[in-house]
């Protein structure tokens, strides 16, 4: 477990307070999607079990021997888009408890909970309370915290408040701010940001990646360098260049919303909304700094400058319409509305498109 460039800072801060004797006892630990927080957060944990007292986990101790043996349980656990809910397992260790979507056994057949539930919380709770077994310290990761639902987040609340001595809480989130204030006012907060370009762009190098390829998927990440090779090795490039080329003909006028909607809904909707999101993002950057004559150029090949305005608030509106899609609705209607409301660059018209509500 070693640590990616952009973590040594964080991870710097944490072993600069443990050393004052000022170990946080709950920390949350945010971050972008790709910027490795879960691996980030089993270190930790790892660091504040490890028998010896470095500055890092020495990985050879009994402690961190029986932290790195890990089992699935079985059959495995999986987040609801499919993904492993332990990516590496749950620890052997005696002292270490991994919390995330797990087995409702009381649904016939059984399946997986949707959400973190409340009987988890209690369950850690009552574990955390008895002595830890190495005598040493004792640690939960909750992960993603973002999915504990109200019951949950109540319940964890008061493990929070007083969490004895020796108990150290993780919470891992992507979203903090679907986190009630009441739990991220009590957990010191610990963000992992992406590294400036020349680190990301080396990062990249050092796993084989061309430059030119590394550009590119950084540019669609916003800099993000795990994220970024995810999407280089899923080949998910190819599927960027194809929402750029789709909202450039809608607002051209040559492709139909419809037609639009039906293939984004089908496959990828989420991941087509962010490279849309983003997309319309770097646009408006690239056009603030712009003279606002024709053509507009930008990540996506405008020939006329769209209103800064109106791709802020169609930004808004398609990630509005990703929370939508997770939730019961058709997801065609979602995204024609979304694309109906997609400016075009007609010389005709300068407003938005209309025909859809
Ligand atoms: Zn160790």
């Amino acid at each position: 477990m070693t640590l990616a460039p952009w973590q040594e800072e964080a991870w710097r801060l944490l072993a600069a307070r443990r050393a004052r004797g000022a170990m946080p006892h709950a920390i949350l630990l945010c971050g972008a999607p790709g910027l490795g927080q879960r691996d980030f957060a089993e270190r930790l944990g790892a660091w504040l079990l490890c028998e010896q007292d470095g500055d890092t986990p020495c990985g050879t101790c009994r402690a961190c021997r029986l932290y790195a043996v890990r089992t699935q349980r079985d059959p495995e656990e999986t987040r609801p888009d499919g993904a492993l809910a332990q990516p590496h397992g749950h620890p052997n260790h005696p002292d270490a408890r991994f919390v995330g979507y797990a087995w409702n056994a009381k649904a016939s057949p059984k399946k997986m909970y949707g959400e973190l539930v409340v009987e988890q919380i209690r369950e850690l709770s009552d574990w955390l309370a008895l002595p830890p077994q190495f005598g040493r310290a004792q640690v939960a990761l909750v992960e993603p915290a973002e999915a504990l639902n109200v019951a949950a987040a109540n319940a964890l609340l008061k493990t929070l408040e007083e969490p004895g001595p020796g108990r150290h809480l993780i919470l891992v989130t992507t979203q903090p701010a679907r986190l009630p204030a009441t739990i991220r006012s009590r957990c010191q907060r610990v963000e992992l940001h992406p590294p400036a370009l020349a680190t990301a762009e080396a990062w990249l190098r050092g796993r084989g990646i061309a430059d030119a390829t590394a550009r590119q998927a950084l540019v669609a990440s916003d800099g993000n360098p795990g994220q970024a090779l995810e999407w280089i090795e899923a080949d998910k490039l190819k599927l960027r260049n194809e929402v750029a080329k789709d909202l450039r003909e809608l607002s051209a006028g040559i492709a139909a919303p419809f037609e639009v909607a039906q293939r984004w809904s089908r496959d990828e909707a989420d991941l087509r909304l962010r490279f849309a999101a983003a997309l319309v993002q770097q646009q408006g950057r690239v056009q603030a700094q712009a003279a606002s004559s024709a053509p507009a150029g930008g990540p996506l090949a405008l020939t006329r400058a769209v209103d800064l305005a109106k791709l802020a608030a169609w930004f808004d509106r398609a990630n509005r319409t990703r929370d939508l899609l997770r939730g019961p609705i058709r997801p065609e209607l979602a995204m024609l509305e979304l694309l109906g409301a997609w400016p075009t660059t007609r010389a005709s018209d300068g407003g938005v498109q209309s025909g859809v509500k």
